[in-house]
């Protein structure tokens, strides 16, 4: 595997597997590798013939207060995963090289579906997201870029983004990848302490208890909420940010429930913003 830390390398690169007529995989991250991550980038290496993942800590993502500073980072460990998980390019940019005049003055503003959900506590936080995907895709031109389903409204926005803005790139949507209890995985879960990581599941026992009601004929979405509300509130540490049930396809609030109807939860458990969704029709947790 190749490390590239600035953009020329990276487009010489390109430029080669465009010769050669390769079919390129884009896997955008923000390091600090786990299972999540190791998959996406699989499922790259089985649809293309070559695979770059990038690995950023974009500063415009981050509001002031959040965890820029203690994200947590360890390049050699990332470096050996991602050459496993079949990479041949891991992309490292400097921030100087990513932002060479500083906080970029043009960006991409996505619209509606960015003011929902996590765009209600992190303002900007979407634009700074839109920015560096559509920066990435202009420099390494990726024919396919693989994103995880964690991130559902950053997924969402992202697919939007490149309808409207006519990037040539099909967007895959991969699983969300979870411990043995449950827990999504997360480079964030890193911070837990071990009593807040035994408490870190009430949000994945918040998704479990809202599917029973739903498949038992619950639709109110004002009742699963509050069951789910009140579930999660039983855990000492667990602070909600928001438990929200929207449709899965504009991310619109609904109060009916239906097979579309996403529940996308955000809780702190201590200091530590976690976010979780799920479809409540599919069967999709353990
Ligand atoms: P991040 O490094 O957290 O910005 O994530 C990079 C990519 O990995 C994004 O597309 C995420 O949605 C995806 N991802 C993060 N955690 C998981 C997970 N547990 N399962 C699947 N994909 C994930």
């Amino acid at each position: 595997m190749y490390t590239a830390r600035d953009i020329a390398s990276l487009r010489v690169r390109r430029r080669e597997w465009a010769a050669a007529g390769l079919k390129v995989g884009l896997v955008p991250t923000m390091g600090f590798f786990h299972e999540g991550h190791l998959a996406l980038m699989r499922r790259a290496r089985e649809l293309c013939g070559r695979v770059v993942v990038s690995l950023f800590v974009n500063p415009i993502q981050f509001g002031p207060g959040e965890d820029l500073a203690s994200y947590p980072r360890d390049l050699d460990r990332d470096r050996e995963l991602a050459a496993a998980a079949g990479a041949d390019l891991l992309f490292v940019p400097s921030e100087e090289e990513m932002y060479p005049a500083g906080p970029p003055s043009t960006r991409v503003v996505p619209g509606e579906m960015a003011s929902a959900l996590c765009g209600r506590f992190r303002p900007g936080h979407f634009d700074g997201v839109c920015t560096v995907v559509a920066k990435l895709f202009n420099m390494v031109q990726p024919d396919v870029a693989v994103f995880g389903r964690k991130d559902f409204q950053q997924l969402a926005i992202i697919r939007r983004m490149v309808r409207d803005l006519d990037f040539p790139v099909e967007i895959i949507a991969h699983p969300t990848v979870r411990e043995p209890d449950g827990l999504a995985m997360s480079s964030r879960n890193s911070y837990l302490s071990p009593d807040e990581r035994e408490q870190a599941v009430c949000l994945v026992e918040g998704m479990r208890l809202a599917k029973r009601l739903y498949n038992e004929g619950e639709r109110s979405c004002g009742r699963l909420r509050q069951e789910v509300s009140s579930l999660i509130s039983g855990y000492p540490l667990a602070r909600i940010e928001y438990v929200e049930l929207v449709d899965s396809r504009s991310l619109a609030p609904v109060e009916r429930a239906d097979d579309h109807t996403l529940l996308a939860l955000a809780v702190r458990v201590g200091s530590t913003r976690l976010i979780d969704n799920t479809i409540l029709a599919d069967r999709d947790l353990p």
